[in-house]
């Protein structure tokens, strides 16, 4: 990685934000992904957003509040996502939906929800999350402040 802005406060915002995108990827969770992209990227407002993806407004804001939550900084927060997202999209998700149910494509278990199925993620498949997010953050040639 080569950082033109090499700053701890920086790495930290990013190693967070990508890890926070790429476990909703790997979660198969694309209404999250969809309303982060679209405020932050997009500058779609949070109202349209909700109207489009029927998502209520406050699950809206709640999304957006968790984001800038990781960079602290709603400017450097679209810069991030903005540079990331393509390579977000690029990664396998490991639970996919069938019927009602979630499948856990790294182990084969099945659960009730996206939010089990997440928790699930985090719990027992860390070394799957943290490769992926060294990854993603491997193929950023630069940040995204140098645009
Ligand atoms: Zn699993």
């Amino acid at each position: 990685m080569s950082y033109y802005l090499v700053g701890e406060y920086l790495e930290d915002a990013v190693v967070a934000l990508v890890r926070f995108l790429v476990i909703k990827r790997l979660a198969g969770n694309s209404s999250t992904l969809m309303v982060v992209k679209e405020y932050f990227v997009d500058g779609v407002s949070p109202s349209s957003i909700s109207y489009k993806y029927r998502v209520s407004k406050f699950r809206v804001r709640g999304y957006i509040q968790r984001v800038i939550e990781k960079t602290r900084n709603s400017y450097l927060a679209s810069l991030i996502i903005k540079q990331v997202f393509p390579l977000i999209l690029e990664i396998e998700p490991a639970v996919i939906k069938v019927n009602e149910k979630y499948v856990c494509l790294l182990c084969d278990q099945s659960f009730e929800s996206e939010v089990t199925a997440e928790n699930h993620l985090r719990r027992k498949h860390e070394e799957h999350i943290s490769k992926t997010v060294k990854e993603v953050l491997e193929s950023i040639k630069e940040l995204p402040a140098s645009k």
